[in-house]
């Protein structure tokens, strides 16, 4: 099983707010290598498979409607301990609550419109990079 890769989308509101440079700047600086990136959006169809996990969360039908709400870019990061540190550079779910320096703290506006996902396991990891890339457009 691959441990060395995790799953990202910068979402809607961080490229609406002109973060996505910056944001894929602090994953670059981190030690992040980029292993396959799509520039694409969501439909309210695939916004909500992508958050199947969810859908009893009191909160999904609003998540599906902001995640296809505009644009996103989908990345597969390579860096050893990939899930995990990627979880620390992120921050937690709340930008209030995120640790400083982290990038749901620098960029995020709400609980909701949190600027990143990132992947829990390197199970979900393998899933979602699937999710949005074929084999052929990786390496
Ligand atoms: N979310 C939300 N309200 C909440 C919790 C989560 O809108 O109370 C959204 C938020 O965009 C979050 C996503 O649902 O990133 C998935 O939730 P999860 O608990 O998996 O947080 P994450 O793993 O992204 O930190
Ligand atoms: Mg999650």
């Amino acid at each position: 099983m691959t441990t060395n890769r995790t799953f990202t989308m910068i979402k809607p509101d961080g490229i609406e707010n002109g973060y996505s440079g910056a944001i894929l700047d602090h994953i670059l600086k981190a030690g992040f290598k980029i292993i396959a990136m799509k520039y694409t959006r969501l439909s309210p169809e695939t916004a909500g498979q992508f958050y199947a996990i969810h859908k009893e969360r009191p909160f999904y039908k609003d998540l599906v409607s902001y995640m296809s709400s505009g644009p996103i870019v989908a990345v597969i990061l390579e860096k050893e301990n990939a899930v995990e540190d990627f979880r620390t550079i992120i921050g937690a779910t709340d930008p209030t609550k995120a640790a400083d320096g982290t990038i749901r703290k620098l960029y995020a506006k709400s609980i909701e419109a949190n600027a990143v996902h990132g992947s829990d396991s390197n199970e979900n990891a393998a899933i979602e990079g699937n999710f949005f890339f074929s084999m052929l457009e990786r390496f």
